[in-house]
């Protein structure tokens, strides 16, 4: 097998905004996998919060580059186990060479992924659109500009409840709300409260990521079914948020790829909890690995494509929300640029 890898710093369209910062770019390591002359492409987005910046991925996979090489590769799940044991501490890493195998055997199989796990790609829920924080007037206009079905709103400021009264004079579609931590127990609650009325579809991460006895307390009161985000990075967290969110938000980078991204749907599952899969403003090449998982969630977050400027791969279209996914075997994705 051969490895390639290419760092990119792929512009926003807008600046873009949460309750910890503002960034105009988004850095992101795209690697290739090539075995028989297939090749297989993954990636993983660099998100400040979980501090694995590119350069690390990009340290950590030449220092191991030869073993990555030698590997004799048969099926995703084998070499995901490989990976794993060799970035123990890097689950961006992972995530990439993850969905780049995964990419890889679709295209040794010849099929879609979703083909190759039996689903049913006629029925699935349609992407959110995100909002970030900003002035209310400058909100109003970017919902204008994109009508969209779904907005996820980012909150976490002073005047949170003032910001959803007045988007929602404008807009009749779905609102889910994302507080990225920022609230305290008692703030969430009244601030919850009061966006029941105002047609709020969801809650994601109102308090802190390790704010297990506030979310015990808010999971009890609760008028609005709140999800897991940063409360839901590893495998074992799924467990930890049962009876402390109604859901979990899985992002295949931060639990380190499709392959443990599924077993965490399937555990969610048997624990009653609703899944919803989220994306880091990664390119069609990330979120298209998102898109073949469409049929197994409830709610998603995928809109990377619509709020970067720049992109590196096509294979994926969106229409008022609804995801369409190529036919093209593994991801279905045309990567745009050559490595060499
Ligand atoms: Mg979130």
């Amino acid at each position: 097998m051969k490895i390639k890898y290419r760092a990119y710093n792929l512009r926003f369209k807008h600046p873009f905004t949460i309750s910890r910062g503002t960034k105009t770019h988004q850095p992101t390591l795209i690697v290739e996998l090539e075995h028989f002359g297939i090749k297989g492409y993954g990636e993983a987005p660099a998100i400040s919060y979980y501090d694995i910046p590119v350069e690390k991925m990009i340290e950590d996979l030449e220092a191991k580059k030869n073993s990555i090489e030698k590997f004799s590769f048969i099926d995703p799940e084998r070499w995901w186990h490989y990976c794993h044991h060799l970035f123990p501490k890097n689950s961006f890493l992972v995530c990439a060479l993850d969905m780049a195998g995964w990419d890889l055997y679709g295209k040794m199989k010849r099929k879609p992924l979703y083909k190759l796990w039996g689903l049913d790609i006629s029925k699935t829920p349609v992407t959110d659109f995100t909002i970030g924080i900003d002035t209310i007037e400058v909100m109003v206009d970017k919902m204008k500009e994109n009508p969209w079905p779904i907005y996820k709103i980012k909150l976490g400021t002073e005047h949170d409840v003032e910001i959803i009264t007045e988007l929602r004079k404008h807009t009749s579609s779905v609102i889910r709300i994302d507080a990225n931590a920022a609230w305290k127990a008692d703030e969430a609650l009244e601030k919850i409260s009061a966006f029941k009325n105002l047609n709020i579809e969801l809650i994601e991460q109102p308090l802190a990521k390790d704010d297990w006895e506030g979310m015990k307390f808010l999971f009890e009161r609760s008028p609005l079914p709140l999800f897991a985000d940063e409360s839901c990075v590893a495998e074992n967290d799924v467990g930890k948020c049962h009876e402390h969110f109604h859901g979990v938000n899985i992002k295949l980078t931060k639990c380190s790829g499709i392959t443990p991204a599924r077993r965490m749907i399937t555990k969610a599952r048997e624990l009653n909890m609703q899944v919803m899969a989220g994306s880091m403003n990664e390119s069609t090449v990330g979120s298209a690995a998102v898109a073949h998982l469409l049929p197994l969630l409830d709610h998603v977050d995928m809109d990377g494509p619509l709020l970067l400027a720049e992109d590196v791969a096509t294979g994926i279209n969106f229409d008022y929300g609804k995801v369409i996914l190529s036919d093209q075997p593994g991801l279905g994705i045309t990567f745009l640029n050559s490595f060499s």
